[in-house]
């Protein structure tokens, strides 16, 4: 039986998502897009003004990757955008120089058969950071609303594992500074059975393989505006990553301006129920830590 699953996308509260009310400093958004993408708003100058009015200092654009042979064409921008891409991200971090950081980064998918052509992009530009993402597991899309009814059916536990699996293979390619959303597969509420001993077995294989690739894991707050209805990653993957001592990196996944910077209130009081005290920050793929401070 699958639980009862809600509308495919949430339309934002007036006045946008974020919620002002912070409990910590504002700290780095590394995980936003452009209408490149074919399915977010707003241009990278409207993300930034949005960064500022809530009083970020720093912002990053990550829109969806270009990638080979057609791959998931539909969502995300083409290769001949991607030069355009830059210059709009390089035109607002200049234009926004002294007021706010606006870092240069992509998500790329991880998907097998791509890498070499994810390696060439990744290598021909000096990016601040990388995202990478699993969206795809095969040939189908698990986190695409269109393909909801493709979940009809499906072995839910296998898909679970599978995914994990996938995610942990992004971490090994070492391709990547931050692993994103890594437990996406929730996305619509679909769960496996509680307490499945082969899907925490593949969630702890991820976060090794994460752990040994020394790279981050994305928090995101993209959950809590899906059906799920959860940060990315859920509370019990959380502890198990801060005792392996693996950084994180926040991200809200804006796709639209007003999204910039949402729930990360929530996410550092959750990172630092478990302990954590920094998140990352990234230039030119160095990693530094950003402190978690709390508000007088
Ligand atoms: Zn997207
Ligand atoms: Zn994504």
């Amino acid at each position: 039986m699958l639980a009862q699953i809600g509308p495919a996308v949430f339309t934002p509260p007036a006045g946008g998502w974020y919620t002002p009310l912070m409990r910590f400093a504002p700290v780095p958004d590394y995980h936003m897009h452009t209408p490149r993408c074919n399915h977010a708003t707003g241009s990278v100058a409207d993300y930034a003004e949005a960064a500022l009015r809530i009083g970020l200092a720093e912002i990053g654009m990550s829109d969806h990757s270009p990638m080979p042979g057609g791959f998931d064409a539909a969502w995300r921008m083409d290769r001949a955008e991607l030069a355009g891409y830059l210059a709009e991200v390089e035109a607002a971090r200049d234009a926004f120089a002294g007021r706010l950081t606006v870092r240069i980064g992509l998500e790329a998918d991880s998907h097998p058969g791509s890498e070499a052509y994810v390696r060439d992009m990744i290598e021909a530009y000096p990016w601040d950071y990388v995202i990478g993402s699993v969206h795809y597991l095969g040939d189908w899309g698990f986190d695409n609303p269109d393909n909801l009814d493709a979940w009809n059916g499906r072995d839910v536990e296998q898909a679970y594992c599978d995914y994990y699996a996938a995610v942990a293979d992004s971490a090994a390619t070492g391709m990547f500074d931050i692993i994103g959303h890594p437990d996406l597969i929730k996305k619509f509420g679909h769960r496996p059975p509680p307490g499945s001993v082969r899907v925490q077995a593949a969630e702890l294989a991820m976060l090794d393989a994460v752990r040994d690739a020394g790279v981050a894991l994305e928090i995101s707050s993209a959950g809590l505006r899906k059906p799920v209805g959860e940060v990315y990653p859920h509370g019990r993957m959380l502890a198990l990553a801060a005792e392996l001592g693996i950084p994180f990196a926040f991200g809200s996944d804006a796709h639209a301006p007003g999204e910039v910077g949402h729930a990360m209130d929530t996410c550092l009081g959750m990172l630092t129920a478990c302990g954590i005290d920094a998140v990352c920050r990234f230039e030119k793929r160095r990693r530094f830590a950003v402190p978690i401070r709390a508000l007088p």
